[in-house]
Parts: C-alpha cells; structure tokens; sequence
C-alpha cells in the first residue's frame, strides 16, 4: 500500500544508520561531517601576541601621559622575544609576535615617534592594550566543534589552528547504481531503433555525489528477471546503498521488486502518494543495505531521489536531517492531485513579503528540461486538486 511523502521518509531515517568513521587529512575534510568532538589540547592563542606592529612595554611607564622610552631589542613573529622589558625600555615587535617578559602592553607604531635608539610615546597606555592573551581565541580543554558538526572553511581553519591535522569524518556512504530498461544506451553509442539515451545514469551518478556518497558502481540491465537478480546482486555487494532506476511499476516488465524479493530484501514500502515519483519503493537487507528502487521516469528519479535519498545520505552522514518546512506564495496557480503530494518544479524569488515561487515549464514526469534551473519543490498538498496563483504553498529547496 502506498504511503505518504512524509511516512515513507519518516520510515526511511528509522532504516538509514550513521556510518562509521575514518580520518581524513583537512585538505579532504571539506562538506565531511565530524564524528568525534573537538576538544582544544592547548590554549589558541598558545602565548600573549602582540595584535600591532609597535613597541612592547611597561603601562606603568606611561602614566606621565608622555613617556621616552630606551629601545633595547625587537620581537618577531615566529620566535622567542629573548629580551625583557624593564622600567624605561622599550621593545619593537611585530603582530603575531611573543609579548617580551616585563612588557604588559603594545603602543601600535603609529602613537610613537622613534630614532631607532629610542622611542618616543604620545598618551597614557592602558595595561593589556593590544596585546592578545594565550586562550583568548580557545581555551585548553573547550569542546570547539561538536561532532555532527558539517567542516566548512571556518571548521576547517579552527581544527588546524587547534592542532587537529586528521579529524575523524563520518565514512561516505559506498552507493551503486543501476539503470534497468533495454532501451538504454550511453550517450555517445549509436542509438538502435526505439532506445534512447540514459540520463537517469549520470544525472543520479552527479546527485550521489553531490549529496555527499562514493559512486562505486554505476552498471546497468535489460528487462529480464534472471538478469536483474544477478546484476543487482552483483550491485549489492559491498555498498550501503543501491539505487535503481525503472522496471519498479507494474508492467510485465518491470523486475526490480521480485528480483530485490529474491535477493532477500524486505519492502518497506513499495509505492509513495506522490506525483511524479508513485512506484518510489523502499527495502532493506538483512546487514542494513539500503535499496531505493527509483522511477524509471528521469523527473520522478531526480525528485525520489531528492525527496528519500538526500535524508537517508544525510542522516547516514550524520548530517543533521532536520527538516525546516518553508513556506511561498505561488505567483501562478501549481496543479495538484487529490489523494498524492504533487511536487512542482520551480524557481524562486525573494520579495519583500518572503519567497515566491512559479513552475518551470510542463510538469509532465518525461520532461527532463523541467529540472533545469529549479531551485526549489514546491508540495501542492495530498487533500488539494491545486493551488490558487497567491495562496502559500511549502517549499523545499534544492541544491
Ligand atoms: P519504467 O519505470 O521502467 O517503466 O520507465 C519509465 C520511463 O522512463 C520509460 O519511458 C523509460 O524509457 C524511461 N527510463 C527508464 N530508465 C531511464 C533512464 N535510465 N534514462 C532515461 N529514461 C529512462
Ligand atoms: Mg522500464
């Protein structure tokens, strides 16, 4: 019996377990999901810095309001200070560089006047003035970036800056793919009388990808039994994940289901009220493989996949899947279905009264270019035959 878009994604994250972890070098942390907490081994900054380029000295010396100072050494990044501040000295430094022993704060170069023997002061300066104290940025012991957390630049620049060079990631999810349908032919082989090209292969193969999974395999099978059990067996093997594309409906062609049957998989749900993307069926393997057999239709594929498959790679990647339902007014009326969630391809804009949303071109499932340029599904609701041009209607974004 078929369910609805939110009880099969609701049974699809009950299937779709966090993966395990592995380390990775930060260089190939980026869009990873951290597995572990980071906690800082050590202070950052790990000693008092200077945040000007100027003199170190003593506050106290200031207090005149006018002050002339003895240069005795200068300070650089990347190096112990090697010299202390007394009472009347003075100490050129650099930013970034140790704050000398003695000194307790930085007058900037610009509040000074130097001969290169001696400085010259204008004001009085505060203790602590430009000066950076060890811990200011993480404290030893802080918990910085919480596992869960996605690495982008920042992460990634405060996991370095904390002496973290491999973090643990949660493992890519290992997925195949499998195109069902004699008809198939790559594109660039010469195409036989009534096939056509497979598009569901590279455009699922960039939507693995893009949602964060390893392609492992990418095969393909007429419509014939035997063969699909084999093929799809084959495809099983060692993945998390197995996407089919076609032969999910019910024609006398169509061998996904009883192959998956026969290979041992348990339905979770076969059929989703949805339109496009009805036949979507969802299965499990004894280990925890997941199996989303996918329309064969190149729009209902793309938006399956979208709608199941993104959650469950996200929760498999620890990502968190929390699902934030935006709302847009619909600028043209978006046909709907009773008794299934219609899904409209559509453009967005930004008003002033929020988001706005109309259809990209015929919503028809085998209209391939209605997915160019979409940058957001809008879910015309299962109790509604449409939604009137001003209404609100609930959108999701995609990337
Ligand atoms: P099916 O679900 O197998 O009945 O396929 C539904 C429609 O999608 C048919 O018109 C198929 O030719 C088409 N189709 C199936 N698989 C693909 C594919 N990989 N690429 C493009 N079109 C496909
Ligand atoms: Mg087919």
């Amino acid at each position: 019996m078929a369910v609805s878009i939110h009880e099969a994604r609701a049974a699809v994250l009950e299937h779709a377990q966090v993966l395990d972890a592995e380390d990775v070098f930060l260089d190939d942390a980026l869009g990873r999901a951290l597995a572990l907490d980071a906690s800082a081994p050590n202070d950052v900054p790990p000693f008092a810095a200077s945040a000007m380029d100027g003199f170190a000295i003593r506050a106290a010396d200031t207090v005149a309001g006018a002050a002339e100072l003895e240069l005795i050494g200068e300070a650089k990044a990347g190096t112990e200070a090697g010299v202390s501040v007394r009472r009347g000295t003075a100490v050129r430094i650099s930013t970034g560089a140790p704050v000398p022993d003695g000194a307790d704060a930085i007058v900037p170069q610009e509040m000074t006047t130097s001969d290169g023997t001696t400085v010259a002061v204008v004001g009085q300066i505060a203790i602590g003035y430009h000066v950076r104290p060890p811990g200011e940025d993480i404290r030893a012991g802080e918990l910085v970036v919480p596992a869960g957390s996605l690495l982008g630049p920042a992460e990634l620049g405060v996991l370095a800056s904390m002496n973290i060079p491999r973090p643990s990631v949660v493992r890519r999810p290992r997925v195949a793919i499998a195109g069902t349908g004699d008809e198939l032919t790559d594109p660039g082989q010469p195409l036989k009388p009534g096939a056509i090209r497979d598009s569901n292969g590279p455009a699922l193969g960039g939507a693995v990808h893009r949602a964060g999974g390893e392609l492992v395999a990418r095969v393909r099978v007429g419509d014939d039994l035997e063969a699909t059990v084999s093929v799809l067996g084959a495809a099983l093997r060692d993945v998390d994940m197995l996407i089919t594309t076609g032969g999910v409906s019910v024609g006398p062609h169509d061998h996904v289901r009883p192959a998956l049957a026969r290979l041992g998989y348990r339905e979770v749900f076969a059929g989703v009220k949805l339109k496009p993307g009805r036949p979507t069926t969802f299965a499990v393997g004894e280990d925890g493989t997941l199996v989303f057999a996918l329309p064969g239709n190149p729009v209902s594929a793309l938006m399956a996949f979208r709608l199941f498959v993104v959650p469950a790679m996200d929760a498999m990647l620890g990502r968190s899947g929390e699902h934030h339902p935006l709302t847009a007014t619909a600028d043209e009326p978006l046909e709907g279905a009773v008794g299934r969630t219609t899904v409209i391809r559509c453009r967005t804009t930004l008003q002033d009264d929020g988001w706005h949303v109309r259809p990209t071109k015929s919503q028809e499932s085998h209209i391939l270019t209605s997915m160019l340029n979409v940058d957001a599904l809008a879910l015309v609701p299962e109790d509604r035959d449409g939604i009137e041009a001003g209404e609100p209607v609930e959108i999701e974004f995609v990337g």
